[in-house]
Parts: C-alpha cells; structure tokens; sequence
C-alpha cells in the first residue's frame, strides 16, 4: 500500500499595490562553461580568479572561496604565501570578494587589502537567497567541481544556520524548499552528502488551489542583506583595508598576489567574453505576516520575449527576505526574471507585471 501524499497549508502572501515595496533591477554575472576558478600568472603578478557565478553567487560563496584561495596556497605559484604576511589584494567587496577575505583571516593571512570600485547596492546585497545552484551554464565535465564546492557551502551555511559558526549569527536558516521537481532544484548532489532526500506534498493555498510539488525541508534560506552585514563586520574586527576606487589593470596593484573577485567587472578587467549579465527583476514584499512567510518556492515558466525584443526565462520565485532595520511585517522577496546580455538600458519594466501575474496564477488569487 503507498502512502498518501502529505497534505501542507500555506496561506499566501497578499500582493496587492500596497502590500508592494522596492523594485530593484540586477544583474548576475554568469560564465559560459563555469565561473573562472583558476589561477594564472601574468608578468610578475600572480591572479587567482573567483568570477562569473550567475544565479548562484550566495549558493556557492563560501564554498567557492575556499576553493580558489586553496588552489593558489597549495600551487607553486603560490609557495611564497607561506609567509602568512605575505600583502595580498582582493578586487571586488561583492560576497565573493568578501568570502575571500573571511577565508584567508581564517587561515591565518594578515596583511589584506580589498579594492573595490562600490561597496553598497551590489547584486550580492540584493539576490533573493534561494540555496540552489541555478542559473549557470557549466560544462557537464566540470558539474562535479561545482557540486562539491556547493556541498562545501551548504555545510558552512547550515553550521550558521544550526548556530555552530562563532563569526556568523544570523544569516542562514533552514526553511522548507519546494520546486515543480528535483531536476528543477539543482539540489540532487548535495542529497546523502549534507541534505536529506526530497519528497513529494500537495500545498494547499486555502483558496480551492492545490500544487503537487517536492520539497526539501532542510533547505536554505541566505538572509543575503545581513550575510553582507556579517562580512563587512567580520572585515573590520580583523582589521581588513579596503580601498575605494576602480581598478583597470592588475599591474596597478602593488601586491604580487592579486585575487579577483570583480563579478561582472571582470568582462573587462580579464577581457572574458564568456561572462555575461543576466538581468533580474525582484519585488520586495511588505505588510505580511512573517509567521506565514516560513518557505521558498521557485517555480520555471519557460521562456518568452520581452517588450525590448530580448529572450527572457520567465519564473516565479518567493523568499522571506527581510531587511535589517526594517518592519517585521516588510518580508518577503519576489522574482525573477533571466534575461541574458540585459542592460540598464533596457529595463524590461513589464516585466514586473509578469512576476506579479504569475505570483497570483500561481497562488489561485483571482
Ligand atoms: C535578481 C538576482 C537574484 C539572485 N538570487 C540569488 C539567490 O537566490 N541565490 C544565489 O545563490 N544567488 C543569487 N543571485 C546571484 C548572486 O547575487 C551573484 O552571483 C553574486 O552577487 C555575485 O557576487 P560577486 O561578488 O561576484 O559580484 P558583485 O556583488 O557584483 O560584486 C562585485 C564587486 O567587484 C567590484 N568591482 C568590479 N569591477 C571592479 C574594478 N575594475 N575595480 C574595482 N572593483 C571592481 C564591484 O564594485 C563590487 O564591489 C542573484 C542575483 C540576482 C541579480
């Protein structure tokens, strides 16, 4: 005999003109092929590149950081960082810059400096949060890499989450996950290694809707505004530099080891034409109650065009983000959008009616 499918209520979030906060537009740095994690001399410089992690920078940061500083300490490139005061430069204060910097305290460096052209109102401060490795484009040989980076990452977020991390107090969170199905989650990888398996429920909106999804209950929600708070205290605790400004070349920097962690900067810092933004259209939520706020659902849509005439992937994702210092009840995040070689010039700003449109047919909200 099978079981019968677990029944979950959820009351959905209102999504009405009032209940509608900031409508922020971004972009994601995606590499064709898999972020660029790799180490290369150039004249007298040595550059470790920690670039290019499109939808998923936050899924993958800690785990990414990790993963390049290694590469460069343990190459012979990099012997003379045995000297832990050894000068070190980081370009870019995005999440990946600021990982690096947490990463390289934590094995002992001393003597780091961060470049970095801005330092607020980055892609970083603004993505939802979803634990998930989407939206990239790696090469199938290079999938495993990336899996174990994430699975690295999700142990650094849950021992956060678990309250395990004496640096990080309140960023991480485990919140039920749910996805149309487990190919959709990207999360396959990480099952048996640090995630327990999905499983198949039936939400209940309250309204006659019902949805057939999978979720994974020990997913991870990045509180990513106060991640970049807990970064940015931890940097001036150990004492970090950080230097306002862009730079244009590497030799610039006086520093022989240079990490770069410029994000979508680095299309022109490296000349990569591999890496492109991704623009995305997000909707801070407001006047909801938090108590029902408790999951994350990302749902694709499939594709369509755009009223500039550009390819857009078409979801609907909802997070509970909330903003330090704001209301309780200003929770909630909503998107999301994926359109590839998006630029400021072309907003898009339909579609912000279309995320709207599709929380609704989602939810069953006549
Ligand atoms: C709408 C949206 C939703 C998202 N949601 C999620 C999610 O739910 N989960 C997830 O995992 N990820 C998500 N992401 C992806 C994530 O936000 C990005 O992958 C991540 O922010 C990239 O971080 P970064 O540090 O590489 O870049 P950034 O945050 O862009 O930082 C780059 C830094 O480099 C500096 N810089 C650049 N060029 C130079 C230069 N020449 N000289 C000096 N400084 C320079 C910049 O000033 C900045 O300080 C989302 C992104 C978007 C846009």
């Amino acid at each position: 005999m099978t079981n019968p499918i677990e029944m979950r209520k959820i009351i959905p979030p209102a999504f009405e003109q009032t209940n509608l906060g900031e409508k922020i537009l971004c972009y994601r740095p995606m590499k064709h092929g898999m972020p660029n994690l790799s180490i290369e001399q150039m004249g007298s410089k040595v550059i470790a590149h920690n670039y290019g992690h499109g939808g998923s920078g936050w899924t993958l940061g800690p785990g990414s950081a990790k993963y390049v500083n290694s590469l460069l300490i343990d190459s012979a490139l990099g012997n003379a960082l045995t000297d832990k005061s050894a000068p070190i430069a980081i370009i870019g204060a995005g999440l990946v810059g600021l990982f690096t910097a947490y990463d390289l305290v934590k094995r002992g460096y001393r003597n780091i400096t961060i470049y970095a052209e801005k330092l607020d109102a980055l892609a970083s401060h603004y993505a939802g949060g979803l634990l998930a490795p989407v939206s990239m484009d790696n090469d199938h040989e290079m999938q495993a890499v990336i899996d174990q980076i994430g699975i690295d990452a999700y142990r650094f977020y849950d021992d956060v989450a678990r309250n395990k991390n004496s640096d990080f107090k309140q960023g991480a969170r485990l919140v039920p996950s749910y996805f149309n199905s487990r190919e959709d989650s990207g999360l396959e990888a990480y099952v048996g290694k640090v995630m327990n398996p999905a499983k198949e429920v039936m939400l209940d909106f309250g309204n006659g809707t019902t949805r057939k999804m999978v979720v994974y209950d020990d997913g991870i929600f990045m509180n990513t505004a106060l991640l970049m708070a807990e970064l940015h205290d931890f940097i001036n605790v150990h004492h970090i530099n950080i230097v306002l400004g862009k730079i244009h070349a590497f030799d610039e920097l006086e520093q022989k080891f240079i990490f770069n962690c410029s994000g979508l900067g680095a299309a022109e810092l490296t000349k990569d034409k591999a890496l492109v933004p991704v623009q995305g259209h997000l909707i801070m939520l407001k006047n909801q109650i938090p108590e029902n706020m408790n999951y994350m659902i990302l749902v694709y849509f499939g594709e369509g065009v755009t009223e500039s005439g550009q390819k857009v992937k078409r979801s609907f994702y909802i997070f509970p983000k909330h903003l330090p210092d704001s209301a309780p009840q200003d929770i909630g995040v909503i998107g999301g959008t994926f359109i590839e070689g998006g630029n400021p010039d072309k907003p898009n700003l339909r579609e912000y009616d279309s995320i709207i449109d599709e929380a609704n047919a989602f939810f069953g909200i006549k």
